[in-house]
């Protein structure tokens, strides 16, 4: 999961200099009825309208989330969350609130979501400290991939397409309803994942709908591409599901109260809903190999099992034992010694199960 490393330098010479040598160039946004053609990062770029966002959406405590929520972090502790390095999350808990820890790298939750209603809460450091991209920068990354751009935006000018709520490098914010440092600030966001073909063509991008402070600054768009600093990525086929990502920008952001409510996938309809969390390619290594006649490999990011001689089924974890097939009812649960590794995986199927040990 690339960084979107914005630079103040960055923020000083958009405005003077063309891009060049960029594949940035031909990634423009051309407003509807307007010539105009904006080119990433553009510093001439109209500014969103500022809008004080009252009190909407404001508690001074977090609010408490709903009963289908899967909360990530409830103001304790980070057992939700693991460095995207591998390892636990470093950031640290005070007071409630989960505090980025400068060069710690990017955190990511164990659960992986698809379609999914986001609920976080943010604080950018106060007193302020820099300016531009580089004054309470963090980031909201849906499946690791699409940010919704965390800044302190309150009073602090920057490229529009990179601040607070921006769909990054691709979106401004309709309205700037940013709150001063210091003070939480909610954002509510509406995702729904990119659909891809057996090809791994695109059929449809990922759309976003993003509430801050409990108004509305994304309505729906279509996000372009996984986003990046000075070029949006082309999409490339990826897991229905995927963590969130918070990213480290080496400014001392604060998060608290964070949940997500899992949507109904109407391309997965009797397992969209089924628990899954993130193991990655290198934990699911350890799960390799035959066991009996089964054989389990690797397949990317997720397992494989050759059920028969010519079925090959993806199998995704809801844990670190039990996985599932999305396609054909079986399960299979492992059971792992004391270091971790599998000595033997349970076959589930149709009510029969059968254990085969590993050879
Ligand atoms: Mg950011």
């Amino acid at each position: 999961m690339k960084r979107t490393t914005a630079g103040l330098a960055l923020t000083a010479v958009l405005g003077i200099l063309p891009l060049v040598g960029s594949t940035g160039l031909s990634q423009t946004y051309k407003a509807p009825g307007c010539q105009r053609v904006w080119r990433i990062h553009d510093m001439e770029r109209p500014r969103p309208p500022v809008v004080d966002p009252g009190t909407a959406g404001m508690t001074v405590e977090p609010t408490k989330p709903p009963s289908d929520a899967v909360v990530l972090f409830d103001g304790k502790d980070l057992s939700q969350w693991r460095s995207v390095k591998g390892g636990p999350a470093r950031w640290k808990v005070q007071d409630g609130a989960m505090v980025v820890v400068r060069g710690s790298g990017d955190i990511r939750s164990l659960r992986a979501f698809g379609d999914c209603q986001i609920h976080i809460e943010w604080a950018a450091p106060a007193p302020a400290k820099g300016s531009g991209q580089g004054r309470g920068n963090s980031g909201v990354y849906i499946m690791g991939l699409y940010e919704v751009q965390v800044l302190d935006s309150y009073q602090n000018d920057t490229y529009p397409d990179g601040q607070a709520a921006a769909v990054y490098g691709q979106y401004p914010p309709l309205v700037n309803a940013c709150r001063p440092p210091g003070q939480w600030q909610s954002y509510d966001i509406i995702f729904h994942r990119p659909r891809f073909g057996k090809d791994g063509e695109l059929l449809q991008p990922a759309r976003v709908t993003v509430l801050h402070n409990g108004i509305l600054v994304q309505d729906n768009v279509a996000i372009k591409g996984p986003t990046d600093w000075m070029h949006i990525r082309p999409y490339k086929k990826h897991l229905d599901k995927l963590p969130l990502v918070l990213q480290d920008h080496g400014n001392p952001v604060r998060y608290r109260n964070i949940w997500v409510r899992e949507l109904p996938d109407p391309d997965q309809p009797w397992c969209g809903l089924r628990p899954e969390v993130y193991l990655g390619p290198e934990v699911l290594k350890r799960y390799t190999g035959w066991y009996g006649n089964l054989l389990i490999s690797l397949q990317g990011d997720h397992l494989v099992a050759r059920l028969s001689k010519s079925v090959l089924v993806p199998f995704f974890p809801e844990n670190n034992r039990l996985f599932f097939s999305k396609t054909v009812g079986v399960e299979l649960e492992f059971k792992l010694n004391d270091r971790g590794l599998p000595v033997s995986v349970i076959r589930r199927e149709g009510g029969h199960e059968k254990e085969l040990k590993v050879r």
